[in-house]
C-alpha cells in the first residue's frame, strides 16, 4: 500500500470544511470578546462572534530562501543540515552513528493534540506538518549573500558547529554553494567585521538594491515562492532621521541619493518589498524603520521580525509568563551571556550590543502589563543583560540567568538557570520555521461571511502570526505584542486548525470532567 503523503494523514470529517483539489475551504465562527472599562471599575464584556471562510491553498510552492549572512555560523548550519537530509549522510561520532534530524523545529518535530481517541479516551496527538500541506525542507532551494567571499564548505568548518565526520561528506555539495556579494557599511556593524569583508557589491545605494533585486529575481525564475531572512550581523540602531527614514518616498530618495545613514538591512527589506517578496529580520536592530514599513503597506509585501528568539530568551518568555500567571511577582533579572562566535565578536562593539540589549529586555513586557495585581501602573522590573565575547568557546553559548520573584509575606523566590548549547543549532531549525510557516502563510486568506461580496484577503503586510520565532515581533498598527511562547504557540496552532473548521485547543476535556 502506498504511503499516505503528510499533508494527507489528517481528515476533517465536518460539515464545516470542504476538501477541494487546489484548495481546503473552511467556515469558521471566530469568537472574541469586546470590553469596555465603565468608569464605574466594571469592566463590561459582551462576547461576539464573525462569521469567516478560511481559503487554504493547497499547492506547496517551492521555495527558495535566499539569506543575508549566508556564510554566517546560522546560514551555513541550516544548509548544511538542508542537504544532510537531502543526501540521507550518516555519520560517525564518539557516542555512536548519528543521523540528521530536526530537532528543536516547530513544523518538523512537534506535535498537536488534535482530540481523544473514540476506542479508549486517550489524547492523540499528530505531527505538525500533517495538518496542512508545507514544504518539504529537502525541497527548499538555497542561496544568499555574505560579505564574506568563503564558500559554503569553508563557512561550515569556519563555524566549527557540527562533527568533523559530516563535514566532511557534505564539502563536495557545500563547496560549490557560493554567496552572492553584499554591501558593507562601516557605519552598521563591528568594525571587528571587517577583515572578512572581501566580497563586497562596490557601487553606490541605488546600484546595490537594484542588484539585490536582481539577485532575488534569479532566484524567482527558479522558485515560486522566496522569502529573504536576514541572518546577518546585528547592525547598530539607525538614527530615524525626518526626510530619510521616516516615510517610503523619501526612503527610495535618500537610497537614490546615496544617504550614509540607509543601513544595509534596509537595503535588503527595500529589495524585497519592491520585489514583493517576504522580508524576515532575524537580528535585532530596527531595519523595519517607518519608511520600510509604509514601503510594505504599499506594495502589499510582507515582513516579519525582529530577531530570532531560541535560547535564553525564548526560556524568559515562558518563566516570566508562568510566574506572573501563578500571581508570583518577578522583581529582578539578570541575564549574563558568554559565548564565543562571530556573533558574540560582533556583540562585543558595544553600539551593536545596545541593538540586543533592547530586544532581550523588552521580552517580558507582555507579562508585566498582563497582571495589574502585581504591578502598579509604570512599575518596572529591575532587569539587567551581559553580554561577554569568549572567543575559546566557540559557538556554545553559555547563559546564566536569575530570577528574584517576591512570593507571600515578604518572602522572596530566587530562580537560577544556566543554559549551555550550540546557538547555530537552536537558531537553524527557527529559521527553517519562519521560511515553512512564511510559505504556508502566503496560500491563506480569509474572508468574511457578514460582509456581502467580500474577497479573499491574505494576512496583513506584517506577519505577526510568526511572532513565536521572534523576541520582538513587529505587529501592525493597533495591534498588541504577545511576547509569551505558548500564546505565540497556541496562535500558529489555532490559526492552524481554524483553516481545519476547528475550534481553537480549549483544554477543557470535558468528555472526562462531567457525567
Ligand atoms: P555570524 O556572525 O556567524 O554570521 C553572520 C554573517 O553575516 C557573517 O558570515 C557575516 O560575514 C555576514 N554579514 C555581515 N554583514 C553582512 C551584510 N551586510 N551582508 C551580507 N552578509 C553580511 O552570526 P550568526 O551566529 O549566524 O548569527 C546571525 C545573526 O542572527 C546575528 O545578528 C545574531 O545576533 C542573530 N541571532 C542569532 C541567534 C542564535 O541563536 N544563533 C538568535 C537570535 C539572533
Amino acid at each position: 500500500m502506498d504511503a499516505v503523503p503528510a499533508s494527507r494523514r489528517v481528515f476533517v470529517d465536518s460539515p464545516n470544511v470542504r476538501y477541494e483539489d487546489d484548495q481546503i475551504i473552511a467556515d469558521y465562527r471566530y469568537s472574541a470578546n469586546e470590553v469596555t472599562k465603565r468608569p464605574n471599575g466594571v469592566v463590561h464584556v459582551k462576547p461576539v462572534e464573525k462569521r469567516l471562510q478560511i481559503r487554504t491553498n493547497r499547492k506547496v510552492n517551492r521555495l527558495g530562501l535566499m539569506m543575508v549572512g549566508w556564510g554566517g555560523n546560522n546560514g551555513s548550519t541550516l544548509t548544511a543540515a538542508i542537504e544532510a537530509h537531502r543526501q540521507g549522510i550518516t555519520w560517525k561520532t564518539r557516542q555512536g552513528l548519528r543521523k540528521p534530524n530536526w530537532l528543536g523545529s516547530l513544523t518538523q518535530a512537534s506535535t498537536v493534540q488534535i482530540g481523544l481517541d473514540t476506542t479508549d479516551g486517550s489524547p492523540v496527538y499528530v505531527p505538525f506538518k500533517d495538518l496542512l500541506p508545507t514544504v518539504d525542507p529537502k525541497d527548499i532551494i538555497i542561496d544568499g549573500w555574505d560579505i564574506s567571499s568563503a564558500d559554503l564548505n569553508e563557512s561550515v568548518r569556519r563555524a566549527a558547529v557540527l562533527d568533523v565526520g559530516l563535514q566532511d561528506q557534505l564539502e563536495p555539495y557545500l563547496k560549490f554553494c557560493k554567496p552572492k556579494p553584499s554591501v558593507y557599511k562601516e557605519k552598521f556593524i563591528a568594525l571587528n567585521q571587517m577583515g572578512r569583508a572581501d566580497n563586497l557589491i562596490e557601487a553606490s545605494d541605488q546600484k546595490v538594491l537594484d542588484q539585490i533585486r536582481e539577485d532575488i529575481r534569479q532566484m524567482k525564475s527558479k522558485a515560486d515562492t522566496v522569502v529573504v531572512v536576514w541572518t546577518a550581523n546585528t547592525e547598530c540602531l539607525c538614527p530615524v532621521l525626518e526626510g530619510v527614514h521616516d516615510t517610503a518616498d523619501n526612503l527610495l530618495a535618500a537610497i537614490a541619493n546615496g544617504h550614509e545613514d540607509v543601513s544595509p538591512s534596509a537595503l535588503f527589506a527595500v529589495a524585497s518589498i519592491l520585489e514583493k517578496v517576504p522580508f524576515i529580520n532575524g537580528s535585532p536592530q530596527n531595519t523595519f524603520v517607518p519608511g520600510v514599513r509604509e514601503l510594505a503597506q504599499r506594495e502589499k509585501s510582507w515582513i516579519a521580525g525582529d530577531d530570532f528568539k531560541t535560547g535564553q530568551t525564548r526560556m524568559k518568555s515562558v518563566l516570566v509568563d508562568f510566574l506572573v500567571s501563578c500571581g508570583i511577582k518577578p522583581v529582578a533579572i539578570a541575564s549574563y551571556n558568554h559565548l564565543g562566535n562571530n556573533d558574540g565578536k560582533n556583540l562585543s562593539s558595544h553600539q551593536q550590543f545596545l541593538a540586543k540589549k533592547a530586544s532581550k529586555t523588552n521580552v517580558i513586557d507582555d507579562a508585566v502589563l498582563s497582571n495589574d495585581i502585581l504591578y502598579e501602573p509604570g512599575e518596572k522590573v529591575d532587569h539587567t543583560v551581559i553580554i561577554e565575547y569568549l572567543p575559546y568557546l566557540g559557538d556554545s553559548k553559555r547563559a546564566m540567568d536569575e530570577y528574584t520573584s517576591e512570593i507571600m509575606f515578604g518572602g522572596t523566590n530566587t530562580i537560577v538557570m544556566h543554559n549551555v548549547c550550540e546557538d547555530s543549532l537552536l537558531a537553524a531549525p527557527v529559521i527553517l520555521d519562519l521560511a515553512i510557516l512564511t510559505e504556508l502563510a502566503t496560500r491563506i486568506s480569509f474572508r468574511s461571511v457578514d460582509v456581502k461580496d467580500s474577497e479573499f484577503q491574505p494576512f496583513t503586510t506584517e506577519l505577526s502570526i510568526l511572532s513565536y520565532m521572534f523576541k520582538a515581533p513587529i505587529i501592525q498598527e493597533g495591534g498588541h505584542v504577545v511576547n509569551a511562547l505558548n500564546k505565540q504557540r497556541a496562535s500558529i496552532l489555532n490559526i492552524v486548525r481554524a483553516c481545519l473548521g476547528l475550534a481553537p485547543e480549549h483544554h477543557m476535556d470535558l468528555e472526562t470532567k462531567i457525567p
